[in-house]
């Protein structure tokens, strides 16, 4: 079993006058997968993962660092305290060895997580970050509140289109309204409608009602939102199921507009509007 710690740093240059370098962006970006592994997220040969490639590659360009790990414990109240930004893709109980059997979450990670972004802490998830510490029947998990949905279920993969419902938002300011592209495009449920601001929609086109996509039976529904949580921000991100999203320069272009937004950048326009942009919920569709 081998734990690789990468950390990428480039020193922010002492005579950089540029807007963007004023403030330090420290990135944790947390892999593991107790629950399903999906492909971007697993190493092999003890190289990091493709998406942690790339992740890498963005913040390193914005003048940030990053560590990547798939070790859960480093999710603690000491540790956070050396981060701007904790970006999670991971699945399942992460207190819980589970399918990777990567070092797991103390008991406190995921309370101490939330308390690092009440203090101004800014938390990103992609994709299978909300397939993570599902709720117990008849109630909702700290995380899934936090994060604002949860997963419910997923269909076969097709070219889905994005409608952005908040086009002037600084978290998604690069985000094209009618982009297509082909993705497995996650359906949650149990979203936090008094607390999140919904920023694009997934319209399921011509799979809604074709053979063998009976899960997008649904009106266009949330696939990208934002959240103010005292002081710390939060945004949740369905797309990264597949390499070439991660890839596509319109992603990483996305990825870069939602961790500036989640550091502090920019205004925080996280009014809850979920019912004013939501067509009808999906939970009285399915
Ligand atoms: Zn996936």
């Amino acid at each position: 079993m081998y734990r690789l710690l990468f950390t990428a740093a480039i020193a922010t240059a002492m005579a950089c006058s540029c807007a963007h370098a004023d403030k330090s962006l420290r990135v944790l970006y947390l892999t593991k997968s107790a629950g399903f592994e999906h492909s971007v997220v697993k190493r092999e040969d003890g190289k990091l993962s493709y998406s942690e490639r790339t992740l890498s590659e963005i913040v390193q360009k914005m003048g940030g660092t990053i560590t990547c790990t798939k070790d859960a414990g480093l999710v603690n109240a000491e540790n956070l305290k050396n981060f701007d930004v904790v970006v999670f893709c991971t699945t399942g109980d992460l207190t819980q060895p589970g399918t990777d059997k990567e070092p797991v979450m103390g008991p406190n990670g995921v309370s101490d997580l939330i308390a690092w972004i009440k203090a101004g802490g800014g938390f990103v998830g992609y994709h299978n970050a909300n397939d993570t510490f599902h709720s117990p029947e008849g109630s909702i998990s700290p995380y899934v509140e936090m994060i604002g949905g949860e997963f419910a279920t997923h269909g076969p993969q097709f070219d889905g289109k994005i409608k952005v419902v908040d086009p002037k938002h600084p978290a998604i300011q690069d985000l094209a309204d009618g982009w297509s592209l082909r993705d497995e495009w996650y359906i949650s449920k149990n979203f936090n409608t008094g607390a999140i601001h919904v920023l694009a929609l997934l319209d399921p086109g011509k799979v809604r009602g074709k053979k063998g996509y009976d899960a997008y039976k649904i009106p266009n529904y949330p696939i990208i939102w934002c959240r103010a949580l005292d002081k710390g921000r939060i945004l949740y991100n369905a797309l990264g199921h597949r390499e070439d999203v991660w890839d596509n320069p319109k992603f990483q272009a996305l990825v870069k507009d939602n961790l500036n937004w989640a550091n502090g950048k920019g205004d925080l326009k996280a009014d809850p509007n979920f019912s004013a942009v939501v067509p009808t919920t999906i939970e009285e569709k399915k």
